[in-house]
Parts: structure tokens; sequence; C-alpha cells
């Protein structure tokens, strides 16, 4: 019988059989720099440090569990992003990823706009000084409030996901007498994940406009009829924790045919197309992800490669790496309460969070990676699962994790990679509070989103 081990979810089942789990590192005191970020270190006592400053430290100021987010490397991933698309491109952050007011400033700074899926993060952007006009939204049920709002504060695109949704934002726009710039998603046939993609000509999912019956042709068709409306480009989104280039090159492919047809119908030639995000990082050792360098080489190859083909002028380019961003960057401190050892089976070490500051494990099967970080330890590998707090069997964070055999309640102990959908993703399941985000730079540490109090929970609940 086999499981989803699916960073896609559960539909995505028989990747990984129940109880995969790799050999024991050789070295349970070793942290591979792939999935830790990259100002983290284990110091001379064996504590591991983040921009220089120890877990332990940490954890006594911040308390846990908490997220430590190495802004030096958000900042230098951010940068790696814009060089590597260069001038003749656009990267877009998606802010579901993660997103706070320090992180907008941060994406300000260095040059990327940013995707918004809802009025919350809409605000967030703007009232950290994001520029509209940098500013994408995206969703496939955006109300009308949202885009009354998106319009009037002028966002440098929508992102048009159905036949109504053309109509609705054509009628918005003309009745503030404006012509919004947008993009038509399309859905193309492709569902990439990690290492395996699947190129059919129907998708049945909620996103976008089919291209498959001339459904995204009909699209084009009405959105350049609309005066509301500026089409600027075709936007297309494959998947998620994508490792293979090649769903990236079926997907340009068919867009660009596209806007062959576009040109052949109409004689407009749409000068930007959206290739989305996906990208994949390295959530255990066993994953390869590739450069920002290597990504914007490939993607601007296939589409000038097909384009070409098409006797087409080569479109701007936009991108939108949420993971591939903020994933790496953080890490969530824990502090170990019990361990039950389950005798021929593992030894469940529950930890003080759980399922509501790491949905992803339940939610799709994801794997992750962790380490005793308070200490090294010589004692023998153990086979763990590592689980929070919740009411709930499910609530597991690692599914299968060695550590060694004397840990203890009280050691801290660290899973990397939970800088993307962790936070973001966080619910307050059993009442439990959310954990706050600090970032670490070379000045030292600083709260960028509090933890949440019980205050904050009764403030809610109105009697
Ligand atoms: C979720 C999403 C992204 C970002 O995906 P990542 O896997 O975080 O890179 C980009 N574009 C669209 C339209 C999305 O829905």
């Amino acid at each position: 019988m086999s499981r989803s081990a699916h960073p896609a979810g559960p539909r995505h089942a028989d990747v990984l059989t129940e109880g995969h789990y790799s050999a024991p590192p050789t070295d349970l005191n070793a942290l591979d720099e792939k999935v830790w970020a990259r100002t983290v270190r284990r110091n001379a006592d064996g504590v591991v440090t983040v921009g220089g400053i120890e877990v332990s430290r940490l954890a006594e100021e911040f308390g846990t569990p908490a997220y430590f987010l190495d802004e030096t490397d958000f900042r230098a991933r951010c940068r790696a992003w814009a060089d590597a698309f260069g001038r003749d491109a656009d990267v877009f952050y998606a802010g579901k990823a993660f997103l706070s007011r320090a992180v907008v400033r941060w994406l300000q700074e260095e040059g990327l706009n940013l995707d918004v899926c809802s009025g919350g993060e809409l605000t967030t952007a703007l009232d950290a000084g994001m520029p509209a006009e940098r500013i994408a939204f995206h969703g496939n049920n955006k109300s009308t409030e949202e885009i009354e709002r998106a319009v009037r504060v002028g966002v440098g695109r929508i992102v048009l996901d159905s036949f109504q949704e053309i109509a609705r934002v054509a009628h918005i726009a003309q009745s503030q007498g404006k012509r919004q710039r947008v993009q038509i998603r399309v859905t193309v046939g492709v569902e990439a994940h990690t290492h395996e993609f699947i190129a059919t000509a129907h998708e049945d999912q909620k996103f976008g406009i089919a291209l498959a019956d001339g459904q995204a042709a009909e699209a084009v068709r009405r959105a350049l009829r609309l005066d509301g409306l500026e089409l600027i480009g075709i936007h297309s989104h494959i998947g998620s924790q994508i490792f293979d280039m090649a769903g990236f090159e079926v997907s340009a492919r068919r867009v660009v045919q596209l806007l062959a047809e576009v040109r052949d119908e109409h004689g407009v030639e749409l000068p930007e197309i959206d290739l989305g995000g996906g990208l994949g990082i390295a959530y255990t050792s066993e994953d390869d992800p590739r450069e920002p360098h290597e990504i914007a080489k490939a993607l601007t190859e296939i589409v000038t490669r097909e384009c070409e083909s098409a006797g087409l002028a080569t479109p701007r380019i936009s991108v939108e790496p949420g993971r591939a961003i903020v994933g790496p960057t953080a890490f969530t401190l824990y502090e170990v309460g019990t361990i039950k050892p389950l005798e021929g089976l593992r030894t469940y070490v529950s930890v003080d969070g759980g399922m509501s500051d790491n949905i992803r494990t339940a939610l799709y099967d994801a794997e992750y990676s962790v380490a005793l970080v308070s200490r090294t330890s010589d004692a023998e590998p153990m086979l763990t699962r590592v689980v929070g707090k919740h009411c709930e069997s499910g609530d597991i964070v690692v599914r299968d994790a060695f550590l060694p055999a004397d840990l203890a309640p009280g050691d801290l102990i660290a899973v990397p990679a939970t800088g993307a959908y962790c936070r973001s993703m966080a619910s307050n399941y059993n009442h439990v509070l959310r954990p706050p985000v600090v970032a670490v730079n070379e000045d030292g540490a600083r709260v960028i989103v509090r933890r949440e109090t019980e205050e904050d929970l009764l403030r809610l609940d109105v009697g």
C-alpha cells in the first residue's frame, strides 16, 4: 500500500511507500547547507547559530515554537532571481508563500514585484509601501470589492481567471474611467510536480481557462473587445515544488501557440507571457533544486525558441517564485516535550507546536528534515516521528526522522526549510497560539510578526 508523500497532495499518491526513509545519516550533527538557511552554522560549543546568534539565546529571548528567518539569505535569493532574469523579465514574489510588511520592504529594496491573491495580501503590500504598479492580483474568485479596490489603487495587472471575471473587471474598470492591464490565466494541460509532469489536453481543477476546445482563444477574443481592459499577455502556472523543466517546456510551447493564433486572428502580438512559479527547493538532502540562473536560462531559451519557430517576437517574460525565495530562508525552532518509545516501531517525539504551525506534512504528506540544535550528540541514531501537541493523530511535523537516542525533554530541535507555506498557512487549531516570525541579520534578531497571545484569541471571540 503506498501513501502519498507528495508536496502536491494526496491525489499525487504512489510516490513513497509507507515506512520509506533513507538510512540514518552518517553524522547526525552535520547540517546540510542545501536545506538550511545560508547563515546557519554549528559553533564550537555545538550550538546551532543563525546570523551568528545561538538558537538557545533565540529561544530564551523569543520563546518556542518560533520561525527564524534569515534576512541575509532572503535578500540574496531575491537578488539572485532578479539578476538571473535581468532587465528583459520581471520577477514577482508570490506573497502567499509568506507575506509581512518587512518582507514587502525587502522585496522593494531588492527590486522585485509582488503577487497577491486577496484583499488582505493587497492591504499588507500597500501598507508597506509597495507601489501598486508593481503588484499583480491573482485568484479564481476575487470579490467585486477586491477588484474595485485593485483597479482604484492601480495594480500593475489583474490576472483574469474566468469568463465572468473578464466581464466583471472590464465593467469595474470602465465605471472608474480606467483601462486595466490584465493577463489571462490559461490552463495548458500540464501538471508538474517535483520529478514528474503530466501533459494532457484537459485539466480537472479550478484555476484558469482551458486552452482546450478554443476556450482560451475565446477569452482573448472577449478581452480584446472590451474597452475597460488592456490585454498584455497570457499567464500559466503549472504546479509546485518542480525540479524538472520539461513541464515548463510543454507549457511555454502551448502558450506561444496561443500567441500565434491571437496574432493570426487579431493581428495583435501580445507583449508578455508569465510562466508562474512552482520551482522546487530542498526539504531533505535528497532534493536537488536548480539555481535561479539555470532556471532563467532554461525558461528564456524555451520561450525564445518557441517564438522563433512561430515567427513571433519574444515577449517579455515574468515568473512568480514564492517557495524558491522564502522557503529555504527559515527554520522552525521547537522545544522537545514528551518522548514515547514504541517498541519495534519508532520513538514519538512531541514538540510544542505542530500542525498549527506546519500543516504541510498533514495536508500534502510533505517531507522535512530535523536536527538537534541546542547541542551535539554522539549517541546512536534513533528512528523518530516528530509530532505536535494537537488533538489529532495526523498531527505530524516530520514523518520519519533520525535523531540522537539521548534526545531529552528540553532539547531544542529545528525543522529547516519552513519559510514557505508554514506561517502563511498557520491556524489556531486547539486555540494554540500562532508562533512569531523573527528576522535575523548581521545586526541581530527582531520580531517581524509577533507571537499571538491569548488576548488576541479572546478579542475575536465576542462572547
Ligand atoms: C502559488 C503560486 C505561485 C508560487 O508558487 P511557488 O510554488 O511558491 O513558487 C506563483 N504563481 C501562482 C499563480 C500561484 O498560484
